[in-house]
């Protein structure tokens, strides 16, 4: 891989390029933003650059044709370790560090960091997901950050910094990565396939928080169908609460996934209900026309308040609020049932008490 497989974060790559080139390479490294940005991937050529034989350092480039160029991306360099939070897991396992019991302090990360390098002259670790180590692993990597092997370099990505012990943070240099423009997430959509037209692509880039990742759960085709369930529910004078919320809460069941996931898409249903109302307040004050999926629920919504003139706007305007204090809600670990319950029943009011013909 080389610089051009990523998007963005070109003044990181040249922060880095500078500072080893001032002979200020570090032991350690700590990546910090949020996730799906490309971390991970600019980590990895990062760890190909120093290993790169054809090219110095100081340059911070792959060839992709040395040994060592080849095996990054083949992924059986010998010297480069890369360790995560496993799929359903909350924390980085143990034995990931110290190997299993019966042979433990013989394998795992730490062992491995410290024997010599088989090819080159660096050993290079990735510390994926950081911040979910637990207290022993932590423990163990302080300990690694304290008394680095000479020949060692690791580099550390985490999301959130606060969960990081300090005394971890302040051995590392650290970088920090900004979100993805809403153009390159668009793009990155497209190329990937992920996304099956650009207004689709768009819309999910829009409500991505400038993540990948985030964009991409969006585009997953039961949540899509959920989202235009929803879009049908909102778009009428008369919601049904308890049925909208009961048929979104199912939506989510058959999902799946845990509680943390099922709360995260209770999450997600709701950022989609505010976006039918911004999209809604954007098309009465003629600043915007909707595009892709539901935006024929879109155009329905907005004709039913045209009527009401300039207070048409106003309600769409309170009922887009009204879904950010949901947002809230969910954040604050309240049940999304209830959440939602509530959301859909203010919602139903607030049209009815705004949609009663003026004296
Ligand atoms: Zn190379």
């Amino acid at each position: 891989m080389n610089w051009d497989d990523l998007r963005g974060h070109r003044d990181q790559i040249e922060m880095l390029r500078r500072s080893i080139e001032r002979g200020r390479q570090a032991h350690a490294y700590l990546f910090a933003g949020s996730p799906g940005i490309g971390k991970s991937r600019f980590a990895r050529i990062f760890a190909q650059a120093m290993f790169c034989e054809r090219h110095a350092d100081t340059e911070l480039l792959t060839c992709e044709e040395c040994s060592p160029c080849r095996q990054m991306n083949a992924g059986s360099h010998p010297d480069f370790f890369s360790i995560g939070c496993p799929e359903g897991k909350n924390e980085i396992p143990v034995s990931v560090f110290f190997g299993s019991p019966e042979r433990r302090g013989q394998e795992g990360l730490i062992y491995n960091l410290s024997l010599r390098p088989m090819a080159g002259t660096r050993r290079i670790a990735l510390i994926d997901d950081a911040n979910r180590m637990n207290e022993e692993g932590a423990n163990a990597m302080l300990k690694t950050l304290e008394e680095p092997p000479p020949h060692s370099m690791l580099i550390l990505i985490a999301e959130n910094l606060d969960a990081l012990l300090p005394t971890i943070r302040s051995r590392c240099q650290l970088v920090r990565f900004s979100s993805l423009a809403t153009d390159d997430i668009t793009d990155l959509l497209l190329e990937n396939e992920l996304a099956s037209t650009p207004e689709e692509a768009t819309a999910a880039a829009n409500m991505s928080d400038g993540s990948l990742h985030i964009a991409a759960q969006l585009l997953n085709p039961a949540l899509r169908t959920l989202r235009l369930k929803l879009y049908e529910s909102l778009a009428t004078s008369g919601i049904r609460p308890i049925e909208v919320a009961k048929a979104m809460t199912s939506g989510i069941d058959q999902i799946g996934g845990d509680t943390n996931e099922q709360r995260r898409n209770a999450g997600w249903l709701i950022r989609f209900a505010q976006e039918f109302y911004r999209q809604v307040v954007l098309r009465l004050s003629g600043d915007g026309i909707s595009q892709g999926a539901g935006s024929e629920l879109v155009e329905r919504f907005s004709s039913l308040l045209t009527a009401q003139g300039h207070m048409g706007i106003e309600l769409a305007m309170e009922l887009f609020d009204r879904c950010v204090l949901a947002e809230s809600h969910i954040s604050w670990n309240i049940a999304p049932t209830k959440t939602m319950e509530s959301l859909f029943d203010d919602l139903a009011r607030t049209i009815r008490n705004g949609l009663r013909p003026q004296r």
